[in-house]
Protein backbone atom coordinates (compact mmCIF):
# COMPACT_ATOMS: atom_id res chain seq x y z
CA UNK A 1 0.00 0.00 0.00
CA UNK A 2 1.27 3.62 -0.73
CA UNK A 3 0.81 6.37 1.83
CA UNK A 4 -0.51 8.49 -1.06
CA UNK A 5 -3.18 6.46 -1.77
CA UNK A 6 -6.73 8.32 -0.28
CA UNK A 7 -8.05 6.24 2.95
CA UNK A 8 -4.86 4.54 3.65
CA UNK A 9 -4.40 7.92 5.82
CA UNK A 10 -7.05 7.85 7.79
CA UNK A 11 -6.87 4.30 8.44
CA UNK A 12 -3.35 4.37 9.97
CA UNK A 13 -4.49 7.16 11.80
CA UNK A 14 -6.98 5.41 13.28
CA UNK A 15 -4.79 2.11 13.71
CA UNK A 16 -2.10 4.14 15.79
CA UNK A 17 -4.55 5.16 18.26
CA UNK A 18 -4.02 2.85 20.92
CA UNK A 19 -2.03 0.35 18.90
CA UNK A 20 -0.02 -1.16 21.86
CA UNK A 21 -3.43 -1.54 24.17
CA UNK A 22 -5.07 -3.35 21.34
CA UNK A 23 -2.63 -5.23 20.57
CA UNK A 24 -1.86 -6.36 23.93
CA UNK A 25 -5.96 -7.08 23.93
CA UNK A 26 -5.61 -9.19 20.84
CA UNK A 27 -2.38 -11.22 22.44
CA UNK A 28 -4.07 -11.70 25.47
CA UNK A 29 -7.23 -13.24 23.50
CA UNK A 30 -5.33 -15.17 21.61
CA UNK A 31 -3.45 -17.19 23.74
CA UNK A 32 -6.06 -17.53 26.06
CA UNK A 33 -8.28 -19.41 23.03
CA UNK A 34 -5.32 -21.51 21.92
CA UNK A 35 -4.36 -22.51 25.73
CA UNK A 36 -8.14 -22.86 26.08
CA UNK A 37 -9.33 -24.58 23.15
CA UNK A 38 -5.85 -26.66 21.60
CA UNK A 39 -4.39 -27.11 25.44
CA UNK A 40 -7.59 -28.46 26.45
CA UNK A 41 -7.12 -26.22 30.00
CA UNK A 42 -10.12 -24.72 31.33
CA UNK A 43 -7.83 -22.30 33.17
CA UNK A 44 -3.88 -20.34 31.60
CA UNK A 45 -1.72 -23.02 31.94
CA UNK A 46 1.67 -21.71 33.42
CA UNK A 47 3.14 -21.66 30.04
CA UNK A 48 0.64 -19.42 28.01
CA UNK A 49 0.65 -17.49 31.78
CA UNK A 50 4.12 -16.32 31.13
CA UNK A 51 4.11 -15.90 27.54
CA UNK A 52 1.02 -13.20 28.12
CA UNK A 53 3.35 -11.50 30.65
CA UNK A 54 6.14 -11.62 28.34
CA UNK A 55 4.30 -10.46 25.47
CA UNK A 56 2.45 -7.49 27.90
CA UNK A 57 6.06 -6.74 29.14
CA UNK A 58 7.89 -6.47 25.39
CA UNK A 59 4.57 -4.13 24.50
CA UNK A 60 4.75 -2.08 27.22
CA UNK A 61 8.47 -1.57 26.71
CA UNK A 62 8.01 -1.02 22.80
CA UNK A 63 10.15 2.18 21.80
CA UNK A 64 7.71 3.21 19.10
CA UNK A 65 4.86 3.23 21.55
CA UNK A 66 1.50 3.43 19.65
CA UNK A 67 3.53 4.75 16.44
CA UNK A 68 4.69 1.22 15.95
CA UNK A 69 3.49 -1.25 13.14
CA UNK A 70 2.33 -4.32 14.29
CA UNK A 71 4.85 -6.06 16.07
CA UNK A 72 5.19 -8.14 12.88
CA UNK A 73 6.60 -5.47 10.83
CA UNK A 74 8.89 -3.96 13.78
CA UNK A 75 12.41 -3.64 12.74
CA UNK A 76 12.67 -3.86 16.05
CA UNK A 77 12.93 -7.29 17.26
CA UNK A 78 12.63 -7.67 20.02
CA UNK A 79 11.19 -10.75 21.37
CA UNK A 80 13.49 -13.64 22.42
CA UNK A 81 13.93 -16.55 19.70
CA UNK A 82 12.06 -18.96 22.01
CA UNK A 83 9.27 -16.89 22.70
CA UNK A 84 9.02 -15.84 19.17
CA UNK A 85 8.56 -19.14 17.60
CA UNK A 86 5.76 -19.68 20.29
CA UNK A 87 3.85 -16.90 20.13
CA UNK A 88 4.16 -17.23 15.71
CA UNK A 89 2.34 -20.60 16.58
CA UNK A 90 -0.23 -19.30 19.01
CA UNK A 91 -1.10 -16.69 16.52
CA UNK A 92 -1.11 -18.90 13.84
CA UNK A 93 -3.63 -21.58 14.98
CA UNK A 94 -5.60 -18.97 16.79
CA UNK A 95 -5.66 -15.89 14.34
CA UNK A 96 -8.72 -17.81 11.88
CA UNK A 97 -10.35 -18.41 15.25
CA UNK A 98 -10.44 -15.17 16.30
CA UNK A 99 -13.16 -14.61 13.96
CA UNK A 100 -15.54 -17.18 15.44
CA UNK A 101 -14.91 -16.72 18.89
CA UNK A 102 -14.28 -12.73 19.38
CA UNK A 103 -15.82 -11.08 16.47
CA UNK A 104 -15.62 -8.32 18.09
CA UNK A 105 -11.98 -8.03 19.00
CA UNK A 106 -10.74 -9.82 15.95
CA UNK A 107 -9.81 -6.14 14.21
CA UNK A 108 -9.83 -7.18 10.90
CA UNK A 109 -6.66 -4.57 9.98
CA UNK A 110 -4.75 -6.35 12.96
CA UNK A 111 -4.98 -9.75 11.86
CA UNK A 112 -4.25 -8.81 8.36
CA UNK A 113 -1.55 -7.57 9.09
CA UNK A 114 -0.46 -10.70 11.39
CA UNK A 115 -1.24 -12.96 8.37
CA UNK A 116 -0.52 -11.24 5.67
CA UNK A 117 2.33 -13.29 4.83
CA UNK A 118 3.65 -15.60 7.55
CA UNK A 119 7.80 -15.27 8.90
CA UNK A 120 7.92 -11.48 8.50
CA UNK A 121 11.26 -10.69 6.44
CA UNK A 122 13.01 -10.22 9.79
CA UNK A 123 15.86 -8.89 7.87
CA UNK A 124 14.88 -6.43 5.31
CA UNK A 125 16.50 -2.94 5.99
CA UNK A 126 14.47 -0.48 6.80
CA UNK A 127 14.84 2.42 4.48
CA UNK A 128 15.29 4.80 7.17
ZN1 LIG B 1 -1.41 -23.18 27.76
Amino acid sequence: MHPGVPGVFTLQTDMMKGRIEGEKRVVELMIRLYCRHKEGNSELCGGCAELLSYARQRLDRCPFANAKPTCRKCRVHCYRRGEREQIRRIMRWAGPRMLFFHPAAAVGHLLRELFARGGAPAHRRPSA
